[in-house]
């Protein structure tokens, strides 16, 4: 196996023991990066120069053997929607496209602090605004597994970049599910973690009250190592919560013996693609394999979670992006007078989605119509996370699919709204309640394509998400197979 295609827990030992450093684990992966990136378009912005600055002041770190970690040396991909600090941040926009933070999100400082080293920052769809990487103004992402399928989104670039060896990890963050979708859809672990459990200071706001940044790895063993890393209270995050942050590691070695798994019938519809149902049945079977005990739960107000989340997302997603005027930071484009000058920035510097996206939050969101869309939508949101509140009094875990199919076309579902949002039907309803949900490969399709298996858990319950993954990722091979990289 080459250098690139190892994982975190396989190359830290090396570099610990000083087998191996970073500059050469760094040049490594950014020579493969550079030589698929063609193929792959995962980056926005590649980082070459900091990266290799990064991995020299990593070596002189490892040298002393102190403050040393998993990641101490790595090399990870970061969304283009946190903000690092000299190095260009465009969440995906024309309107952010010469924007240089002059600070460092959280998230970012942490990894940062234990030494991670960046490759760069990956792209996505604008604003975050989409299941497919497809509304990025910069590029199109292509799916590792297949060059003429999307990677999912909206963290497309950081799913496939690890999917396809670009980065060991990568940081994503998910609204409605744009770190597990993704995830799903490119054959890797993402996790979405409990809103508050991680600092969102530094991530350009899409909706305040649903967006988490999460990971991405190549298995689940990656995935708690970079949790560890940036889980915890932040004060610049007043939404973040001040919660003890458990030994991920050790949680995850632990057994699903007697483990109380629920199945949401809500959730296999008649007409769920078949492949994705009998995989994710086939998951459930080997997690009861293991002595997990299977229950039935139901979910009843599911059926309205996306168009809740079509109501709330857009409407925190219009109040969000009024700061974009032209005025303060970002695209200027001149006008005779202020109304202008606003206007015509603003029908410049963003896509037809995100213009979409404010039209229905501005509406949902006006005098006559407030308590008709929002506040009905919010009363709702209190219904669905009541559901889960009941079946976690019977359950410590609920297991459903990711996503409703594999990846898809390109062009396939950009022709109407509606059917890309469908595609965010299973993931919605996390970001609602703000419960924590991974996504762990669980199957392939005949043309050999990735499928997700959903894990939801209790608030604050990482822990056990990553012990349920880890158990059956352990006894399966998908999270071992490599794409092709080729098209089909
Ligand atoms: N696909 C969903 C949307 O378009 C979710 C996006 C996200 O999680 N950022 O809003």
């Amino acid at each position: 196996m080459e250098l690139h295609q190892k994982t975190i827990h396989e190359v830290s030992a090396d570099l610990k023991a000083k087998k191996l450093s970073s500059v050469e684990l760094t040049k490594a992966v950014m020579d493969h990066l550079e030589k698929v990136e063609p193929k792959v378009q995962a980056f926005i912005t590649i980082t070459r120069d900091e990266a290799f600055k990064q991995a020299a002041e990593a070596d002189k770190r490892l040298a002393t053997g102190k403050d040393i970690t998993a990641l101490t040396g790595v090399p990870v991909g970061i969304k283009d929607l946190l903000c690092t600090k000299g190095v260009r941040t465009t969440c995906g926009s024309r309107m952010l496209e010469n924007f240089v933070p002059p600070y460092n999100a959280t998230v970012v400082e942490k990894l940062y602090s234990v030494g991670a080293v960046s490759v760069g920052k990956t792209n996505m769809d604008e604003y975050a605004m989409g299941s497919s990487t497809e509304t990025s103004f910069y590029k199109k992402t292509k799916n590792p597994w297949n060059l003429n399928c999307v990677p999912g989104g909206s963290s497309g670039g950081s799913a496939a970049c690890v999917s396809a060896d670009q980065a060991f990890a990568s940081l994503g963050s998910d609204t409605g599910g744009s770190i597990r979708q993704p995830a799903a859809l490119c054959g890797i672990v993402g996790l979405k973690p409990t809103y508050g459990r991680v600092s969102r200071y530094g991530l350009i706001a899409f909706a305040s009250s649903l967006d988490q940044i999460g990971p991405f790895g190549k298995d689940v063993e990656d995935c708690a190592i970079m949790m560890q890393v940036i889980s915890g209270h932040d004060s610049k995050d007043s939404t973040s919560a001040d919660i003890p942050v458990p030994d991920y590691l050790g949680e995850m070695r632990k057994s699903v013996k007697g483990l109380k798994v629920g199945i949401p019938k809500e959730f296999f519809p008649d007409g769920l693609n078949k492949e994705v149902s009998e995989a994710v049945k086939k998951a459930i079977e080997e997690l009861k394999k293991q002595g997990a005990e299977i229950h039935e739960v139901s979910l009843p107000a599911s059926p309205y979670a996306l168009a809740v989340y079509y109501v709330l997302a857009p409407s925190e997603a219009s109040s969000n992006l009024a700061r974009y005027d032209g005025v303060r930071y970002g695209l200027r484009v001149p006008g005779e007078n202020i109304m202008e000058m606003y206007s015509k920035t603003r029908a410049a510097g963003f896509g037809p989605e995100v213009k979409r996206r404010i039209m229905l939050g501005t509406y949902a969101l006006s005098s006559g119509y407030y308590d008709a869309y929002y506040l009905k939508a919010l009363k709702v949101r209190r219904l669905i996370k009541q559901d889960y509140d009941k079946a976690f009094e019977k359950v410590d875990v609920i297991a459903t699919p990711t996503a409703p199919n594999p990846a898809f076309r390109f062009g396939e579902k950009t022709g109407d709204p509606l059917t890309m949002y469908l595609e965010d039907i299973f993931t919605v309803s996390i970001n609602i309640t703000g419960l924590p949900g991974l996504s762990v490969p669980c199957g392939m399709s005949k043309t050999e394509l990735p499928i997700g298996l959903q894990l939801i858990g209790k608030a604050f319950d990482e822990a056990t998400l990553l012990r349920t993954a880890y158990a059956y990722e352990q006894a399966t091979e998908w999270h071992k197979q490599k794409p092709s990289l080729k098209e089909a």
